[in-house]
């Protein structure tokens, strides 16, 4: 791997292993993990129940599947219900935990509601809420249709509050809870051909912060997480990932690599766990230094938005 600004020597050989080894494993595509070693306990969430939004594929499917790992029940929403049951028949086969699977909109509150309620009647309890459903894509403001923009901000911004306060209504308010919203680092430096999604997760960023203050006498704490590249994911297929790895992109990220989902899940499960009993209203930002470094070139990212389109 090549070094930040090109002066830093190659780490030797044993070393370049060691680190290697300290990264989690993961899996490609929508599969559970082949093998799983705890580094926590695994019943670090016994008994709770989590509702993920977005949990049949990418990072929201890892996530349901390490929490489940630990002890705990999901529930797994989104628009294609085809996809979020068969998302749970993997997840039970692989850990022997409940997984329901329902069909919401994040968009329409009503849909949240029916399924929150369906999840109360299976689980009597919902313990930890993760707002992980999104969308994007790569495109210059001057292309970007005015549908486009709200469309994002939609199901990003207003979903993530529309679930939020079903969530709230229907069982946070009097039993408190843990909401762990799925951010970006986009708007940190204006990413180019991302102001969709830049300043839809900003505003999730600024609600957290907002309903952690507003929720938190009610026991429930609210967080972002905000991964940087994620490797075996849409957004990383639709984001240009493969054009990073191959034009040797991953060379300016501090940790010289993209993420991977279980890196993600873990840093979701410590926010969800007691383990960050004290935390809330904050962003944990898990990008391997990227954000810091990484170039923010509109001419370059042009080439990825016209090649990812081919
Ligand atoms: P993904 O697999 O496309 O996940 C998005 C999920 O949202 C899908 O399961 C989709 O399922 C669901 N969804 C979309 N619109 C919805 C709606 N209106 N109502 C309910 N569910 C809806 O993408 P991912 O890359 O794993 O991303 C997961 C989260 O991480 C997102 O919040 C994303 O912004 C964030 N993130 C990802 C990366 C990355 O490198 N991948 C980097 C930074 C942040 P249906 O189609 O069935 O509705």
């Amino acid at each position: 791997a090549g070094a930040v600004g090109g002066a830093r020597p190659h780490p030797p050989a044993m070393a370049e292993a060691a680190m290697a080894a300290r990264v989690p494993p993961d899996e490609d595509g929508d599969e559970c993990l082949p093998q799983y070693r705890h580094l926590l306990s695994p019943d670090l969430l016994q008994g709770q129940v989590a509702f993920i939004t977005g949990g049949g594929s990418g990072i929201g499917f890892r996530i349901a599947e390490i929490f489940m790992r630990h002890g705990c029940r999901t529930v797994i929403a989104s628009r294609n219900l085809q996809r979020v049951s068969e998302a749970s028949k993997k997840l039970v086969a692989a850990t022997g935990q409940q997984c329901l699977p329902l069909s919401i909109d994040v968009r329409q509150p009503q849909t949240i509601a029916a399924a929150v309620d369906e999840a109360l009647k299976e689980f009597k309890r919902i313990d930890i809420l993760i707002n992980g459903a999104a969308g994007n894509f790569l495109c210059p403001a001057s292309a970007l249709s005015f549908n486009a923009f709200k469309t994002v901000i939609d199901i990003d911004t207003i979903g993530t509050f529309n679930t939020s306060k079903v969530l709230f209504e229907k069982y946070f308010r009097d039993h408190g809870g843990v909401i762990v919203n799925i951010t970006a680092t986009l708007s940190y430096r204006g990413q180019a051909l991302q102001v969709h999604a830049g300043a839809a997760k900003a505003a999730i960023d600024a609600m957290t912060r907002h309903l952690a203050v507003e929720w938190g006498p009610n026991n429930i704490r609210v967080n972002s997480l905000a991964p940087g590249p994620i490797t075996g994911t849409e957004g990383f297929r639709r984001l240009g990932g493969r054009f990073a790895e191959k034009s040797k992109q991953f060379a300016a990220i501090p940790l010289q690599r993209a993420g991977n989902k279980t890196e993600i899940a873990h840093s979701t499960l410590y926010l969800a766990s007691p383990l960050s009993s004290y935390v809330t209203g904050t962003t944990l930002v898990v990008d391997g230094g990227s954000w810091l470094t990484s170039p923010n070139s509109f001419s370059a990212l042009l080439g990825i938005a016209s090649s990812s389109a081919k």
